[in-house]
């Protein structure tokens, strides 16, 4: 593929230069803005009538190049307008199969699941159709996608819902160490069993990473992190996290305004492509002490230095919906645990794998029995599980759709 130039308007005041610097470097093509010489040559076209000037011109070197143009103008330019769906915790995250499989993220609690905000999608069927699912087009389709995955059909384009979000948002994260581990876990049981719908906390327990605003001599230790999310008003949300904020002795506090965009990818550089992972995941309703007792006993013998053991906050606007209205059934789930075993070398495999499929086992009995498609590693889990009552129609929905399981290389429902 040759160079193709892909023009993004908005204003450039609200994206900060890390923003567009992460860009750049990601581009095998060339990042042009205003100031840049090729500038007003890329931005010219054969009719002189129009005269535009994007705030950011992609020269596009290949179609990786152009995936990550439409992903940046995507995540990017609702924000411009300070305006956001509901999506995943990191931005690298691929939209498609996200939704498809529900979706959740900070805004959920508010906002719903991503498949919640989704009123259409283009979808070409197993017999190469282009259909439009909707609530009155192929609503069955419709009900099927929204977490039945790629079962159905290959998915082109989504329209979704966008509700107003900062640009800036009260977020961040409070450190706490290991020897604090279970006061800190049982203060967030009480503390996240009641948040107002605009906050989100999730617990994360893992060694300390190399990150800046840790000081050095934690780095690799095991400490326990609640990341924090306000989608509303910041004085509201300062009120709101003052309890969080003064509970214990934090090693760290980085609680505070920050961009959006900025904090959707704040977890990216934890999650790069390349390592080795392995993931096991149950929903639970809350958080028994007998449940608080296995993760720390786990996370007292973690196998990799990337390992964690993470509780995301459902609940709110999720559990509005009923477990029927979608094919994501899980409405009743309060709490996602991922037990996300990460290293980087194949000697690891053994130990890692073994260490997250015992902690997955000693914290069942706590589970409902429900989880999250996207949160299974393929053919691991009885997809009966991950559907529940909704299975037997998806069942039927394959059937209509794709009857001889040509989409099938995926978490497969078959006909
Ligand atoms: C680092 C990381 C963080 C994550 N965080 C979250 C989170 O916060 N919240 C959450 O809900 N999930 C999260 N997930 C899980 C995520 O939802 C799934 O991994 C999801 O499959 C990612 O979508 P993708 O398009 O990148 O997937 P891919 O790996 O590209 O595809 C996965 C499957 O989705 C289907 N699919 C993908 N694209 C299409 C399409 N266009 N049409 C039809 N079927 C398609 C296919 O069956 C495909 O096999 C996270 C995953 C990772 C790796």
């Amino acid at each position: 593929m040759g160079v193709s130039a892909l023009a993004m308007n908005g204003d450039l005041k609200t994206i900060s230069d890390e923003t567009i610097a992460e860009l750049e470097t990601a581009l095998r093509g060339q990042l042009l803005l205003p100031q840049s010489e090729g500038y007003d040559e890329a931005r010219t076209i054969w009719n002189a009538m129009i005269d535009r000037r994007p705030a950011l011109v992609a020269r596009c070197a290949g179609a990786a190049d152009v995936i990550r143009a439409v992903r940046f103008a995507a995540d990017d330019e609702t924000q411009v307008y300070g305006l956001a769906t509901s999506v995943g915790i990191n931005s690298t995250t691929g939209i498609a199969g996200l939704t498809l499989g529900g979706g959740f993220g900070w805004l959920s609690r508010k906002h719903g699941l991503t498949i919640d905000n989704l009123r259409s999608a283009d979808v070409v069927t197993a017999d190469g159709k282009l259909v439009t699912a909707s609530e009155s087009e192929n609503p069955d389709l419709f009900w099927g996608i929204r977490g039945g995955g790629g079962n159905f059909g290959v998915v082109t384009s989504f329209e979704l819902d966008v509700h107003p979000v900062g640009p800036e948002v009260l977020s961040g994260l409070v450190v706490h160490p290991a020897s604090a581990a279970r006061e800190v876990m049982e203060f967030y049981r009480g503390f996240a069993s009641d948040l107002p719908e605009d906050l989100n906390v999730w617990m994360v327990l893992r060694k300390a990473p190399p990150l800046p605003f840790l000081p050095e001599e934690v780095h690799g230790t095991e400490i326990v992190i609640l990341a924090a999310f306000y989608a509303g008003d910041m004085v509201d949300g300062e009120r709101a996290l003052k309890p969080l904020r003064d509970f214990g002795t934090p090693i760290a506090d980085a609680i505070g305004p920050h961009p959006f965009t900025g904090w959707q990818a704040a977890f990216d550089p934890l999650l790069t492509p390349g390592a080795r992972n392995y993931w096991k995941s149950h929903n639970f309703t809350d958080l028994p002490d007998g449940l608080i007792d296995a993760a720390l006993d786990y996370a007292g013998r973690l196998p990799s230095d990337q390992t964690e053991i993470f509780f995301g906050r459902l609940g709110g606007a999720v559990n509005e919906v009923a477990p029927d209205a979608t094919a994501y059934p899980h409405r009743d789930a309060e709490y996602v645990m991922n037990v996300h075993a990460r290293w980087d070398t194949a000697a690891e495999d053994e130990k890692c794998v073994a260490w997250a499929r015992e902690y997955f086992a000693a914290s069942a009995p706590y589970a409902t029995g429900g989880v999250y498609v996207n949160f299974v590693p393929d053919g691991e889990s009885p997809l009966a599980e991950a559907y529940g009552p909704n299975y037997e129609r998806l069942v039927e929905v394959k059937r209509k759709y794709d009857p001889k399981n040509l989409f099938r290389l995926n978490q497969n429902i078959t006909p």
